[in-house]
């Protein structure tokens, strides 16, 4: 068997793991400490954060398919919150959604864990080196520790991150050079007791920030202690990215002071996370990005899109693809 490495255990990483582990022999390398990559979720005491990924929808059938085998389980919930538009400016006016909205439960990162179950995954693993060896690539990681050697390599990674690491050879470095990032930041708040505002879930217009959603309204088990996610409009995020956080976290609370008055109290806890690669804003057009003769290949939500479902898809044509190869040269 062909042995593969693949780089990120979100849920394109894992999507391709599970359809290639019959026939490869595949490792998962994540340099974070746990699963999901940007289906992210945080616990801080007792509140719990989705800071990456707020829900996701499903309009292909193939997303649709893995959906509805994990909604029959639980395991995804539908979320229904009361959703307004607010603006500082304006009256908030209310906002239906005519589609399914999902998360996982009991964490946006639940997904990616229970989708890894039986896969071979090294967390807390930086790939920071490929360099081609007589037969394959030879994989370090960032204390330069061989981390073996393999036949395929993948990267799930965000696409600047992707053309980073990837060799020189790599026939694909162009496209992956034109896909632009937008960074985001997510700014998490407790709150000692619970609150009752007008709202679940809000897309905010003309501030810093363009979203704001009490995580504890969300379905599947989540900690019902009051906790507000707000997220920074990537426009925003952009011109702060060089700036100290303590200065955008400030920014950030004033901007939700403006929206909410004086609706709520000091929070208890805050926290915030900056998202360097949140949001590809430009993606490429191809599904995946599969260069056969150097065995190295590239795929993620910014290959088409630039949301979970897209992730998803992504993962899944390459595992097909790979298949067929993988068959063909055995
Ligand atoms: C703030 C925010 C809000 C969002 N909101 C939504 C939403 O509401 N709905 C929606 O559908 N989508 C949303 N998204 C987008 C969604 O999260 C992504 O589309 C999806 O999770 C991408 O999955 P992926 O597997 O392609 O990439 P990722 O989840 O980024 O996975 C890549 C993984 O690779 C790892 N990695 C990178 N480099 C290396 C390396 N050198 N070695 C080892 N590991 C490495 C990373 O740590 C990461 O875990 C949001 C994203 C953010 C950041």
């Amino acid at each position: 068997m062909k042995s593969l490495a693949i780089i990120g255990a979100g849920i394109a990483g894992i999507t391709l793991a599970r359809q290639l582990q019959d026939s490869a022999e595949v490792s998962v390398f994540e340099k974070s400490r746990g699963f999901g990559g940007r289906m992210a979720t945080r616990r801080a005491g007792s509140y719990q954060f989705d800071h990456g990924a707020q829900f996701f929808t499903a309009r292909s059938q193939q997303f649709q398919n893995l959906i509805n085998d994990w909604v029959t389980d639980n395991q995804i919930q539908a979320w229904l919150p009361r959703i307004l538009t607010l603006d500082p400016e304006k009256k908030p006016f209310k906002r239906e959604w005519f589609e399914p909205h999902y998360v996982a439960a009991p964490g946006m990162n639940s997904l990616c864990k229970t989708l890894a179950l039986g896969l071979n995954v090294t967390l807390n693993t930086q790939v920071a080196s490929i360099d081609a060896v007589e037969q394959g690539w030879l994989l370090k990681d960032s204390a330069g520790e061989k981390l073996g050697h393999f036949d395929w390599v993948i990267s799930t990674s965000p696409a600047p991150q992707a053309n980073e690491l990837l060799p020189d050879c790599f026939a694909y470095k162009s496209e992956l050079s034109t896909v632009d990032f937008a960074p985001c930041f997510s700014l998490m708040l407790g709150y000692e007791s619970n609150h009752k505002l007008n709202f679940d879930a809000a897309v905010v217009k003309n501030s810093p920030l363009s979203w704001v959603a009490s995580n504890s309204s969300k379905p599947g088990g989540r900690p019902p202690s009051f906790s507000l996610m707000a997220h920074s409009d990537n426009t925003w995020a952009r011109t702060q990215l060089e700036s100290n956080i303590d200065d955008v976290r400030h920014r950030m609370l004033e901007a939700l002071d403006k929206l909410l008055g004086d609706s709520l109290p000091p929070p208890e806890l805050i926290a915030i996370h900056r998202w360097k690669y949140a949001k590809a804003d430009t993606s490429c057009e191809e599904s995946f990005l599969l260069d056969e003769s150097n065995s190295l290949a590239a795929c993620g939500d910014w290959c088409g899109g630039n949301r979970v479902e897209d992730a998803y898809l992504s993962g899944l044509k390459l595992a097909e693809q790979l298949q067929t190869l993988l068959r063909r040269r055995a």
